[in-house]
């Protein structure tokens, strides 16, 4: 084994502190190259923890049936969007891979076989977000994928698997959004910290339960009542969250930021666990 490859691996190792993990409220693809609130948010939260060992994202936009973690050296940048302007398309975010973290994560993983990716890359879900935190793109980033067809606690549950991660410097971020109607979006204010009255609600009984650590409450959307029908008519983007609370150890402190609505049927809320 070459000395450099030995310090790779090393990289890994067990450190005193373990790695906040993250839920981040992604919204539009054009945060990736805006300088607001939203972003800012997340460049300050990267400046306030120790630099990973490497960057785990779960993001909304990589649905699959069964589970995969992305594993090549080089991860291309997925431009997985429409109807944006050029500026947005020519963005690259040239952060290597790690196929050592990859395979780790598969051994972690104990409830099901989790595949191996070689095809996929970094979709916008997480490099809109991870190249505010970590602009210099020198840090590995790696994709989970969300396997569709199980439900919410299963996200959860599987999430807790990967906490042994957190203490090898691995940060893990859930990109997606707690509320997320694209059906319902107010255009015309696309750019406005606003909720409808019903997101508005929900957005603070989020957060309620969230800070209360009563996880179990999100675990079927039914009981959300009719604002949770209008805010998850699907739940892409509602499973990433799963995989941020799943992570959450009992007596860790939780921070909650960017708490906003957005266009009436999306919120940024976002939070950190540790
Ligand atoms: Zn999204």
């Amino acid at each position: 084994m070459n000395l450099a490859f030995k310090n790779y691996i090393n990289n890994f190792k067990e450190r005193d502190e373990k790695m906040p993990a993250l839920f981040i409220g992604h919204g539009s693809p054009m945060n990736g190259i805006r300088d607001n609130e939203f972003s800012q948010a997340w460049a300050k939260e990267a400046k306030s923890m120790d630099v990973p060992s490497a960057v785990l994202v779960v993001s909304a936009h990589w649905l699959t049936n069964g589970t995969q973690v992305t594993a090549m050296d080089f991860p291309k940048t997925i431009h997985d969007f429409g109807g944006f302007p050029q500026e947005l398309f020519d963005v690259q975010y040239p952060a290597p891979g790690s196929p050592e973290l990859a395979k780790q994560i598969q051994k972690e993983i104990r409830t099901t076989e989790v595949a191996l990716d070689h095809e996929w890359g970094l979709d916008h879900g997480a490099w809109t977000v991870v190249r505010h935190m970590f602009p210099k793109a020198n840090i590995p980033v790696l994709q989970l994928s969300i396997d569709y067809f199980k439900p919410a606690q299963y996200h959860y549950n599987l999430a807790q698997q990967l906490a042994n991660l957190r203490k090898k410097g691995v940060l893990i971020i859930g990109s997606g959004n707690m509320i997320h109607n694209l059906r319902m979006v107010d255009w015309k204010n696309i750019d406005n910290n606003y909720g409808y009255e019903w997101a508005e609600e929900l957005n603070k009984k989020f957060v309620d339960i969230i800070e209360k650590k009563e996880h179990s409450k999100l675990f079927n959307v039914p009981e959300l009542g009719e604002a949770g029908k209008l805010a998850i008519p699907t739940p892409d983007h509602y499973y990433p969250l799963m995989y941020s609370l799943g992570l959450q150890d009992g007596k860790e402190e939780i921070e909650i930021f960017n708490n906003h609505c957005v266009a009436g049927s999306l919120s940024m809320t976002s939070v950190k666990i540790g």
